[in-house]
Parts: C-alpha cells; sequence; structure tokens
C-alpha cells in the first residue's frame, strides 16, 4: 500500500472509525483510509507523530456558516420566534453574495481550527458558498433556502427551487454537494413542501428543514394540520431516506420509530437548544431505541453556545443527555466522539503536548475523554490526501486576513449596530 499522495505519521496514537486506538506508524491515504506503515512506502509527507493523536474530523450536520456574520451574542436574550422575527430576518433582509462569502470565510476558518471538516447547511447564495468552501479545500452539503416568505435572494419559493434544480443539476463536485432547504413547516406551506421533495427525488439529493425545535412550533402544526410535525410532514410523504431533520427535539416516540423507517438524519444541536431556552432537547435514548440515524450539528454561530466547534457541541451533547436522564452512563467520551465524527473521510492530529490532554492513564485510555471534556488544538488536517492545516497553521486561507475581511464585511452589515 501507499502511493505518492499518502502521509505517514511516525511513533504515534490514531483512532479508527470505532474508537479504537492504534500506537506505530501509519499512512493516511488520499481515498482516507489509513494502513499501517512499514517505513519504506512512497510518500507525500514524513512526519514526527510523537505527541499527536490522529483521529477522524468532527461532521457538523446542522449550520448556517454564515451566520458568523450574527456571532456571537447578537440579540442574546431572546426566545427563538422573537430572535427570528425581531433580530435576524430583519437584518438579513439586508444580505447579499459578498456578505456570505466573507461570512462563510470566517466560518470555515473556525471550522478548520477546531477540527471539522464538514458541514451540512442551510443558508443564502448557495452557490457562494459552495465556491468559497471549495476554494478552502473542505466539504459542505450547502442547503438552498425555500420558504414562502420573501427571502433576501429571492421573491418567492418557486425561484429559490428554480435555482437548487439548476445547482444540483450543473454540480460535479464530489466535496461540495448541495441539498434543498425548507426552512420548516411554519414557513414553508404544503405545496412548496412537496415540490422541494419532487426536487431533490429528481436529482438523487436530499432536503435540511427544521423539526418540532421547539413546543410553539408543535402545537401551531397540530393546530393547523391535526398533526404533528413528523406525523404531518410523513403524511405528504416529504420524509425520504436521508432527509436532514434539525433540532427533532419535541417527538413523540412514534413519530421516532416514523423516522427509523424513513432512514431520515436527525441532528441534536444541544446547545442552540439551551442558548435559545427551547425547553428541552432531542432525547438520544429514545432515538437509539427507535434506529434512527442521529448526528451532531452546532446550529448557526449566532444561536450556538459553541460557535463552530464541534469539540464543545460533543461535551455539551454528553452533558445534556446524561443530565435529562440521570445517567452518568450515556454516552461516554469513545461514543459521543463516534456521533460527532460519524461517515468522516478526512484526518485531524491534536496537540498532546497540552496540559489538558494529560494524563492520558495507564493504559493511554484518556485521548478522547480529555478531547470531549477539555479540548486540544487541531495541529493537522488531510482532505483527499490535501494538507488543509500543518502545525497549528491552517494553509488554505491567512486566518488574520479572514479576520480583518470579517470585521470590515460586519460593520459595513449592521450599518452602525454594534
Ligand atoms: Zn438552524
Amino acid at each position: 500500500m501507499g502511493d505518492d499522495l499518502s502521509v505517514r505519521y511516525r511513533n504515534t496514537i490514531l483512532i479508527d472509525d470505532d474508537g479504537n486506538r492504534h500506537l506505530g506508524d501509519f499512512l493516511i491515504h488520499q481515498d482516507g483510509s489509513w494502513s499501517n506503515s512499514n517505513g519504506d512506502e512512497d510518500v507525500q509527507a514524513n512526519l514526527n507523530g510523537k505527541h499527536k493523536l490522529l483521529t477522524r474530523t468532527f461532521q457538523n450536520w446542522h449550520t448556517h456558516l454564515a451566520m458568523t456574520l450574527n456571532a456571537r451574542d447578537f440579540s442574546d436574550g431572546y426566545p427563538l420566534q422573537k430572535w427570528l422575527e425581531k433580530a435576524i430576518f430583519p437584518t438579513e433582509a439586508k444580505i447579499t453574495p459578498d456578505h456570505v462569502k466573507f461570512g462563510v470565510r470566517a466560518a470555515a476558518a473556525e471550522m478548520i481550527r477546531t477540527g471539522s471538516s464538514f458541514a451540512s447547511d442551510m443558508y443564502f447564495y448557495p452557490a457562494t458558498a459552495g465556491k468559497v468552501i471549495d476554494e478552502l479545500g473542505i466539504r459542505a452539503l450547502l442547503g438552498g433556502p425555500v420558504s414562502d416568505i420573501a427571502l433576501p435572494s429571492h421573491t418567492d419559493a418557486k425561484s429559490a427551487l428554480a435555482e437548487m434544480d439548476d445547482l444540483l443539476l450543473n454540480n460535479h463536485n464530489s466535496r461540495v454537494n448541495y441539498s434543498i432547504a425548507t426552512h420548516s413547516v411554519y414557513l414553508c406551506g404544503e405545496e412548496t413542501l412537496i415540490q422541494a421533495r419532487d426536487l431533490a427525488k429528481k436529482h438523487d439529493a436530499v432536503c435540511h428543514i427544521h423539526v418540532a425545535e421547539t413546543r410553539k412550533e408543535v402545537a401551531d402544526c397540530h393546530e393547523k394540520t391535526g398533526m404533528y410535525p413528523v406525523q404531518y410532514l410523513d403524511s405528504i410523504d416529504f420524509l425520504q431516506e436521508g432527509t436532514i431533520c434539525a433540532h427533532s427535539s419535541w417527538v413523540k416516540k412514534d413519530e421516532m420509530r416514523m423516522m427509523a423507517e424513513r432512514r431520515v438524519k436527525a441532528v441534536h444541536c444541544p446547545t442552540s437548544n439551551m442558548k435559545l431556552a427551547c425547553g428541552g432537547t432531542l432525547s438520544l435514548p429514545a432515538y437509539q431505541e427507535a434506529g434512527v440515524d442521529v448526528r451532531l450539528g452546532t446550529d448557526g454561530s449566532a444561536s450556538s453556545g459553541s460557535g463552530l466547534d464541534m469539540r464543545v457541541e460533543a461535551k455539551f451533547a454528553s452533558l445534556i443527555q446524561r443530565h435529562d436522564h440521570w445517567d452518568s452512563t450515556i454516552l461516554p467520551a469513545k461514543d459521543i466522539f463516534k456521533l460527532a465524527t460519524k461517515d468522516s473521510k478526512d484526518w485531524a492530529a491534536w496537540n498532546l503536548n497540552d496540559i489538558r490532554m494529560n494524563p492520558i492513564g495507564r493504559s493511554s485510555n484518556r485521548h478522547l475523554g480529555n478531547l470531549i471534556f477539555s479540548g486540544a488544538d487541531c495541529l493537522d488536517m488531510w482532505v483527499d490526501g490535501k494538507a488543509i492545516r500543518q502545525d497549528g497553521k491552517t494553509l488554505t486561507l491567512d486566518e488574520t486576513q479572514v479576520i480583518d475581511e470579517l470585521n470590515q464585511i460586519v460593520y459595513s452589515y449592521y450599518d452602525g449596530v454594534e
């Protein structure tokens, strides 16, 4: 094994997809696989892996990347509906592709710095976001927003769907893909949801939707349709394999079984639910019992309590599940790490030469616990055999420049608002 795009880490610790630990010399291949190294393969880089921990990268399944523009205490203290209607939507009414470009660059800088290589996003101007993500060398599934209220990018759902039809038809990039982001049952009428579903089917794509985030959403949906949100979405055949259901907090057990049957993804966003005081979050044991594919996401960095830092999101997922269920056995470090990195094809190297990553335990068994509960610095990141970050420096962007750009663009975005 080995080719000139593989990378060798010598004398290191590698955690595999199942959270098991391996010690020695390893090759990281361009296709994302790994193998033991015997030391004589052709490689693009031969690195000293001492004091490094190699793991899969984090995968963030629910974001609004360019909302980095609204980070991090933007209208802090508002509940969800007021926060959307009084703060977020009026500000976003002025958003342009340029805002999105610099917002996504800043978001990606934070993702790479904190060890995430993939975001499943929902935000305006997905084609602009896609170009930025592609240039930075990471991965994304970018959901173009579809809604029955006028959006800054589109006057109606029909033109938003037409743009997605075009993007899905013409995209041939394996790292950057597109989804259809039907915002929620409260912003999308039945006709729009059905058209989005049909468009997804046409392109073998998926829809991304906020589901049962608050009790108000559930009560309103029940009043309007006589059904709870998941039941309602299933009644119009909206739930397809891979449909991304963000939050999925206020969901009954029979709805969870429905989600498992339809093979959708439920995305746990614990810090956003806590920050907006939604009063509840997804119950992981119930979802696991139903057999639903659960992922983890930060939400946009304005509502998230972790920014876009999946190390923090993973910690809070573990804490709130244990707290809510009075059960300290839920989500030990290995399990929360598997949940937060599920399906990752990429690699991160974390700095072990850090007090937060020590002690390592008698049998070096505390690495993942230290990483999740104390945090560590991401030194290297590899995506498709390409170095995105090396020795604590991101290679595909200049972080200082991104900080300057972000502050300048935010100044113009808010037009005098702090
Ligand atoms: Zn969201």
